[in-house]
């Protein structure tokens, strides 16, 4: 009896040891830059470990997506998790890239496929010190349908006039995976965002920027709450989106609270670790 549970237990550790082990791995493997590392920022590698797990706590990411931020070391550099569930990243997983999606010092990781959106928006917009890419389900409808994501309330005001919508393709042609798999197709998609705050991809999911990674990952989650209050507001009636101008005076507003949001989503992972 006491051998079977051994055996079992033994069995139940291999699985638990496949499945940790797949949760990393997928993506591409790429040669590294060839240019030296950077001084590692401690901070800013806790903080975006922090955003992977804040964002898959509120269901932004799931096992895909992923959240970069503009190294606090060199503005032609940024840091994005390797190839991986976001629920699992740690400091030791994290990548410096350069705006041509080249991995510096990558070692044996694999990284993301779609690293193109980070580095081609980060390339067209200076602006921008963090992005996120998810597939959250409620900003679907918004890219396939002719309703536009708009702002309807104050949580949604950087959605401004609304989300553009990134048609791959235009650029690309109608067989492709719909991923972002190469510098221009990210060009494309940074060209679409334009100066907007929200990107919506067809068919897939959304890009979504800020000036810091507090603020991007505040986007990222109220972008999908937006969605799933329109989508509900559409199925009542008309639909009353806030103006032009509530919506700048309410992101002027926002851009000073949410790091009361950021320090309590904080919080909650540390607390789940
Ligand atoms: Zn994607």
């Amino acid at each position: 009896m006491a051998l079977r549970s051994l055996r079992a237990a033994g069995a139940a550790w291999l699985l638990l040891g496949s499945i940790a082990g797949s949760a990393f791995g997928q993506g591409d493997k790429v040669a590294p830059s060839g240019a030296a590392a950077h001084a590692t920022d401690a901070a800013q590698i806790a903080e975006l470990v922090a955003a992977n797990r804040i964002l898959a706590d509120q269901g932004v990411l799931d096992a895909f997506g992923h959240v970069s931020v503009r190294s606090s070391q060199d503005p032609s550099r940024f840091l994005q998790a390797r190839s991986g569930a976001p629920a699992l990243v740690t400091a030791a997983d994290i990548v410096e890239f350069d705006l041509d999606a080249r991995p510096v010092d990558p070692g044996d990781k694999s990284v993301p496929l779609e690293r193109f959106i980070h580095s081609e928006i980060y390339k067209a917009r200076p602006d921008v010190k963090a992005i996120v890419h998810s597939h959250a389900p409620a900003v679907i409808p918004f890219g396939i349908t002719a309703e536009k994501l708009r702002p309807v309330y104050h949580m949604g005001s950087f959605l401004g006039t609304g989300a553009p919508v990134f048609e791959i393709r235009d650029g690309a042609g109608s067989a492709t995976d719909l991923l972002i798999r190469t510098p221009a197709i990210g060009a494309a998609l940074a060209k679409t965002l334009g100066s907007a705050s929200v990107v919506l991809l067809r068919g897939h999911g959304d890009a979504v920027v800020g000036t810091s990674l507090p603020e991007a990952v505040f986007r990222a989650i109220y972008t999908a709450q937006n969605a799933d209050l329109e989508a509900a507001a559409l199925r009542l009636g008309a639909v009353n989106f806030l103006t032009p101008e509530e919506a700048k005076a309410a992101t002027a507003t926002n851009a000073v609270a949410l790091n009361k949001a950021w320090l309590m989503w904080k919080q909650q992972v540390a607390a789940k670790r």
